[in-house]
């Protein structure tokens, strides 16, 4: 048979020219190429069966008129946040051959969260946290790219750093809960190797953080550290001044997550702040 894959929010990033690999048409193709089927990115012609994913809403749809088939699955967030991938293809390791140019290798340790922020759709997608076991890393990969919603939630998180440590590669984590993090799990952090600066995120002005992100730079260069600040979703523009200017103070980098990306205040603050250029040389009260 012949497998066709569209992975509809697979656009290059504007800086590494790399497509970011999507797991689930990887294990689908992996899954088929097992089986001795033929499988490429669809493009063109006719497919036995047409795989489409798409993880966000907002990604528009891809047109390819030129592309048929007679069984199409589409699945993804974007699409129907409740469809699994059959557990015969769930159980299979991602295929990175499908993005021969990607340097880099995906890992979970956990899926869900246990927390349910009111903005966010983990918990209503994957449920409570529960530890999975980790994929094959890519064999060309030179850093990995941790995926878990809330890395040091997972009961098992001690195990997922020695897993890290043990493979010597810079990480990038992208689920650091400072709300939880204790002087433990700040000393193993600070172990790892990073590959870009430590993400977590001040998303709530009425809970301060302060104290826990003070705690966290005992440990970590505050330098090292970039906070993704939410606006527009349940804050004042005061609050939002306020949790960047801490953030300033305490030498860790805000990055601004706008709610609404094309309300002109939270568009204007974004850019203020996240143009670090202008935020560090220009007050908001001049800028706006
Ligand atoms: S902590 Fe993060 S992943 Fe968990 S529910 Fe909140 S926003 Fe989602």
């Amino acid at each position: 048979m012949k497998i066709g894959l569209i992975d509809v929010d697979g656009h290059r990033n504007k800086k590494t020219g790399m497509v970011f690999p999507n797991i689930a048409l990887m294990k689908v193709s992996n899954y088929y190429k097992q089986l001795g089927h033929e499988v490429e990115h669809a493009e063109f012609g006719y497919y036995d069966k047409l795989y489409i994913s798409k993880l966000f809403n907002f990604t528009p749809e891809i047109d390819k008129p030129l592309i048929t088939s007679n069984e199409i699955h589409k699945g993804g967030t974007g699409y129907d946040i409740q469809k699994r991938l059959p557990l015969e293809i769930e159980v299979c390791d991602p295929d990175y051959l499908i993005y021969p140019d990607c340097d880099f290798s995906v890992q979970f340790f956990s899926r869900g969260c246990i927390r349910n922020c009111s903005f966010c759709v983990v918990r209503e997608k994957e449920g409570y946290i529960t530890p999975v076991k980790p994929m094959n890393l890519n064999p060309n990969g030179t850093h990995i790219e941790v995926l878990d919603n809330n890395f040091f939630a997972n009961p098992e998180w001690k195990s997922s750093i020695d897993y890290l440590l043990k493979e010597n590669q810079k990480v990038n984590l992208h689920g650091v809960d400072v709300r939880i993090m204790d002087e433990e799990q700040a000393y193993y952090l600070n172990k790892l190797k990073h590959y870009k600066q430590i993400h977590i995120a001040w998303d709530f002005p009425k809970i301060d953080l302060v104290p826990q992100i003070t705690e966290m730079t005992k440990h970590i260069k505050p330098y090292k550290i970039m906070c993704y600040v939410l606006i527009g979703f349940n804050s004042t523009p005061e609050e939002d001044l306020y949790r960047v200017e801490k953030l300033r103070e305490l030498g860790v980098s805000p990055f601004i997550m706008p709610f609404n990306k094309a309300e002109v205040y939270q568009k204007r603050f974004a850019r203020w702040v996240n143009h670090k250029a202008i935020f560090n040389t220009v007050k908001w009260s001049e800028y706006r």
